[in-house]
């Protein structure tokens, strides 16, 4: 046995985890920038709190509410910039994935004098500012990963960047935050998380530690998949969903994801799929074409979560997203080349070609 495991944040969870923890903002540094969307650091209601803690805390702080969905290098640039202005010594990133990755972008740009595009070298003369995150979200596992996703319009699609310099410092979960979410945006975010389990259990670079975590992540997940499929989200069903999508996050550290990942970004570029929803609509065909060649391992994932067989699952999985994407042929063309191209492919396990992309994506959208 022979493995690397690291993590770099240390990880409050449980209600009111930000205000009964409120030494950890008050070490944190003196100017804070609060990075968030422009809507879910109010509606969750995690904004209020924080702003309540530095104001008892008399520490200055500044609110950068214009992180976008699925960030682009120019929104990132412009949260450096104000993180400079102000002489930020630490963020505060309050949100879904896309407000956390951000941070860690904002908190590398803050103090190193580089262009966002060269946040792609990943090596950082400058320790990036801390960063303490607030996922509103249960889903990407932002607040326990390195990785920033960001999107690229000079190469038309997303890419991440990340190392040990850009592990949140702390992670505050409470699943209060999470109720204020959509019914959509919970089942889709929800997906992300099992997505994640689910590739980073079956990539080459899975290790026994990460397995135990992916199989833990996927049973949480399906202890809630009645709720998710009666659309009856209770409190018990967003603390699970918080957990099972921290474990993911905790797993995706150490491996990585797959081709679901590299095939769902196309769809979020071009046809500005939410993210998790790329995934679900991809991850049946994906574990149909791995099934000859890891049999036992995605019959555990099919134990963990209680389901009988693949079709069972492709049943559950068609309850929670509608498919109501057309691709034309020149699409489904272009969407295969770009994937083909990206890393994920080099870590399946079963050897991926151009015509297998293509059959997963005609398969999953076309039916
Ligand atoms: P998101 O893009 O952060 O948020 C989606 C929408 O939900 C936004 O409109 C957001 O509002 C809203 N929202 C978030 N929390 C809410 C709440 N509690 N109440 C009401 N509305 C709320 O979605 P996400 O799925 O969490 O993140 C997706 C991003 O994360 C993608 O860019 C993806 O590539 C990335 N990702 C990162 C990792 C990683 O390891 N770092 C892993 C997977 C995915 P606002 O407009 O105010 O934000
Ligand atoms: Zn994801």
């Amino acid at each position: 046995m022979q493995f690397k495991f690291r993590l770099g944040t240390k990880t409050y969870f449980g209600t009111d985890c930000v205000k009964s923890n409120k030494e950890e903002i008050a070490a944190a540094g003196t100017r804070c920038m609060i990075v968030t969307g422009r809507y879910s650091g109010k509606a969750s209601g995690a904004l209020d709190d924080v702003v309540s803690v530095l104001d008892e805390l008399s520490i200055d702080y500044y609110v950068f509410d214009k992180v976008e969905n699925n960030p682009s290098l120019e929104n990132v640039e412009a949260g450096g910039r104000a993180a400079r202005e102000f002489n930020a010594d630490f963020i505060i990133g309050i949100g879904g994935g896309s407000p956390l990755d951000a941070s860690k972008a904002i908190a590398v740009l803050a103090v190193n004098d580089m262009q966002p595009i060269e946040l792609y070298k990943n090596s950082f003369p400058i320790q990036p500012l801390p960063i303490l995150a607030i996922p509103t979200t249960a889903g990407t596992g932002s607040e326990v990963t390195p990785y920033s996703i960001l999107t690229r319009p000079d190469i038309e699609t997303k890419m991440s960047f990340g190392n040990d310099q850009t592990f949140p410092k702390v992670a505050f979960l409470d699943a209060r935050y999470t109720t204020s979410m959509s019914r959509d945006t919970t089942v889709n975010t929800a997906i992300d998380a099992l997505s994640h389990a689910v590739e980073g259990y079956l990539t080459k670079r899975s290790t026994p530690l990460s397995d135990a975590l992916a199989l833990e992540s996927i049973s949480v997940f399906g202890s809630c998949i009645e709720n998710l499929v009666n659309n009856d989200f209770d409190m018990d069903m967003r603390e699970k969903l918080l957990y099972s999508s921290m474990l993911a996050g905790m797993v995706i550290s150490q491996t990585g994801t797959s081709i679901v990942h590299g095939m769902g970004y196309p769809l979020t570029y071009f046809k500005d799929v939410h993210h998790g929803k790329a995934n679900g609509l991809l991850m049946t065909e994906y574990l149909k074409f791995n099934y000859d060649c890891q049999t036992e391992k995605i019959n555990n994932i099919l134990s963990a979560l209680k389901i009988r067989d693949l079709d069972e699952f492709e049943k559950v999985m068609d309850r929670l997203i509608v498919n109501d994407l057309k691709l034309s042929e020149d699409e489904y063309e272009k969407f295969s080349r770009q994937s083909e191209k990206h890393k994920s492919v080099n870590y399946n396990l079963k050897p991926v070609t151009y015509d297998d992309i293509l059959n997963i994506y005609k398969k999953s959208l076309n039916k």
